[in-house]
């Protein structure tokens, strides 16, 4: 088997019946992963690199299998996308993220949390009500919420993408474009929608202290965010030279293996806790 351009096993022959009934398992485990809330979230910090401190978090998703184990959103969320059961994950994903936001700001810990959005969610007008509701269920103030997008948007109903984008924005939420770089018209991303960060793409960031083509792309990312009114959150830094030189060139936020990995929600306090002690 091979993949496709969605990463979904294909195959010829008769390895694409196994292949094709090994999918279809997997889609009904999903399904009723879905119903029993089998889903969970880990938490990565992103850090202000002007004052060290984490302010937010970007909620990554994990589907906790019964027999399987932890399984990472490369392999879950392509068949999600595929059998039509994105939108249903992410209200999910938006309920538990924005509980979890409650919890903390009972704490005293007051961050941002960000959430993820694929492509087809953008295409769903249904989408700002549903975060309008979550975020008055949980008591949570609209601007601790960000919401990441990719470029992939762009592929489909722009205008309609875009609309949605704009109400969610207008209700006080804040919008990321996510994976920077690596989509097929990045510039005329950033032409057209209302986005307040520009998250770069880590195929840039991680090199960008020993390869000089990765730095000169982090420099002028930097200054092309800076120029459009917004900030520059780097992901993928995974050493101390690399965040010298982010810090250097003005980046605004970091995030990556060289602050922490993702981690359940308890961890990262604890994590937190044992960094900042107030
Ligand atoms: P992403 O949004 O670009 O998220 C960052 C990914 O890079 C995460 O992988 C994270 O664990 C990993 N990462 C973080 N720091 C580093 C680093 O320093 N070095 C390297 N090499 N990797 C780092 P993860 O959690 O496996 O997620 C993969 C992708 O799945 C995400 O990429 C995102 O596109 C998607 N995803 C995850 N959760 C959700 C979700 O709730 N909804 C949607 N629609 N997509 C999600
Ligand atoms: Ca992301
Ligand atoms: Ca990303
Ligand atoms: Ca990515």
């Amino acid at each position: 088997a091979k993949n496709d351009h969605r990463g979904v096993a294909v195959a010829t022959g008769a390895a694409a019946d196994d292949a094709g009934r090994q999918r279809l398992t997997t889609l009904e485990e999903l399904r009723t992963g879905l119903d029993r809330g089998e889903l969970t979230l880990h938490y990565q910090p992103q850090m202000e690199v002007g004052t060290g401190e984490t302010t937010g978090v970007e909620a990554l998703v994990r589907w906790e299998h019964p027999r399987r184990g932890l399984v990472f959103p490369d392999v879950f969320l392509p068949l999600a996308e595929h059998a039509g059961l994105m939108g249903r994950l992410t209200l999910q994903v938006l309920d538990i993220a924005l509980a979890q936001c409650r919890e903390w700001r009972d704490e005293g810990l007051y961050l941002v949390v960000a959430v993820n959005l694929s492509a087809s969610n953008l295409q769903d007008t249904s989408l700002p009500g549903h975060v309008a509701d979550g975020l008055a269920r949980h008591g949570v103030p609209p601007g601790a919420l960000h919401l990441e997008v990719t470029e992939e948007i762009l592929m489909r109903d722009a205008a309609r993408a875009t609309e949605v984008l704009a109400e969610l924005r207008a209700m006080g939420v804040r919008l990321a474009v996510d994976d920077y770089g690596t989509g097929y018209s990045s510039l005329a991303y950033l032409h057209a929608l209302p986005v307040d960060d520009l998250k770069l793409d880590r195929a840039f960031v991680t090199h960008c202290d020993t390869d000089p083509r990765s730095a000169a792309i982090v420099k002028s990312t930097v200054e092309l965010a800076h120029n459009l009114g917004m900030r520059m959150i780097a992901e993928g830094v995974e050493n101390e030279a690399a965040l010298d030189r982010l810090r250097e060139w003005g980046c605004d936020l970091v995030q990556g293996y060289h602050l922490s990995r993702p981690q359940p929600a308890d961890r990262l306090v604890t994590w937190l806790r044992e960094r900042q002690p107030s």
